[in-house]
């Protein structure tokens, strides 16, 4: 059986990210901290979702699918941006899939176009996502009229990933068909399959399309030290020990070591820097990076800026060395496997 061709593989977020280093970086006291705990939660819970939809798009053998995971592209008209969990593209037709892995009852209810969760005896109320679907299709269309591409028949779906989560709808909900729980996207896709027979897109056009999308993704990079109202010097500064985890690692004789387990390292500093890009700024002077990483020697701090090939701005003092989006990205990706 072969796989789906993907695309675009999914990953963790730039914001899932920014919430991961927070949590290491900040005193379980700190009175954001539960805050930041719940947040994550949700985050992870989302990705999770997204996850499981992979596992069942693997049963769909159809070489000529293409899957771009996780997009956020732009919509011009209203200087927003756009998330896509899923973009499954054929020959035939596009396919936008919303990945919803809530816990508990939803309802989704056509007349309001809501979707209401109850968990825990506790009652959320949500725009719902088949509204988000719809307004997904103008916004495609648009961004496919602009750059002159063919626009295929696109279909939505919203998937439910959780297989606990009870669902109900509205007595008369005409987009009730496109809500289904993740065993069932194969069959929906052959469903699909059967209502859209005409080859609209040609190797080239799809080809056309991929490098499109690709070249619109912006992934979001918002900061989080505002989200959460929080300063830089509420954060904690030093080297975790990659071992351990004791907190700071000392500087000597080109090397990093831990008080606590005894463990050395040429390259500790990297997490931390990683870190200090994720929450604090993507660019870092030479004593900021001192301060952060508690490291008293102005010489080993730039050896060690040189050394990473950040692109540079400025002279002597005033050197700003900075990090892009999508290279901070591939350095989360680098020191954190999973
Ligand atoms: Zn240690």
């Amino acid at each position: 059986m072969k796989e789906l061709r993907k695309i675009k593989k999914r990953e963790k977020s730039l914001t899932i990210r920014k919430t991961e280093a927070l949590r290491r970086r900040i005193l379980t006291k700190h009175p954001i901290y539960d805050a930041v705990e719940e947040n994550y939660r949700l985050l992870t819970s989302g990705y999770n979702g997204e996850k499981s939809l992979d596992y069942y798009l693997k049963f769909f053998p159809d070489k000529n699918y293409n899957i771009i995971n996780g997009l956020r592209l732009p919509d011009y008209s209203t200087n927003t941006y756009f998330e896509i969990d899923s973009l499954i593209i054929s020959p035939h037709y596009v396919l936008d899939v919303d990945a919803k892995n809530h816990k508990g009852e939803l309802h989704f209810d056509h007349h309001f176009e809501q979707m209401h969760q109850t968990y825990d005896n506790i009652k959320k109320t949500y725009t719902c996502p088949l509204t988000q679907l719809s307004r997904h299709r103008l916004q495609l269309k648009r961004l496919l009229d602009a750059n002159k591409i063919t626009v295929p028949p696109i279909d939505s779906l919203v998937v439910i990933t959780n297989p606990s989560t009870s669902i109900s709808v509205s007595d008369y909900h005409p987009g009730a068909k496109n809500i289904i729980r993740a065993p069932s996207l194969i069959s929906k896709m052959d469903q699909f399959e059967k209502k859209h027979k005409k080859v609209v897109l040609e190797k080239k056009e799809i080809q056309k399309l991929v490098r499109l999308l690709k070249k619109l993704h912006t992934p979001l990079d918002k900061n989080i030290l505002q989200t959460f109202r929080i300063q830089a010097s509420d954060l904690i500064n030093g080297v975790f020990c990659p071992v351990c985890d004791a907190l700071p690692m000392k500087h000597s004789q080109g090397k990093w070591c831990c008080t606590n387990c005894g463990h050395t390292s040429n390259d500790a500093h990297l997490r931390a820097i990683l870190d200090y890009f994720l929450l604090i700024d993507n660019s870092i002077t030479n004593k900021k990076l001192r301060e952060f990483l508690l490291l008293p020697s102005r010489t080993t701090a730039t050896r060690i800026l040189r050394s990473m090939g950040l692109e540079k701005t400025g002279e002597k003092k005033g050197t700003k060395y900075h990090i892009p989006v999508e290279e901070l990205l591939e350095m989360c990706r680098d020191l954190y496997v999973k």
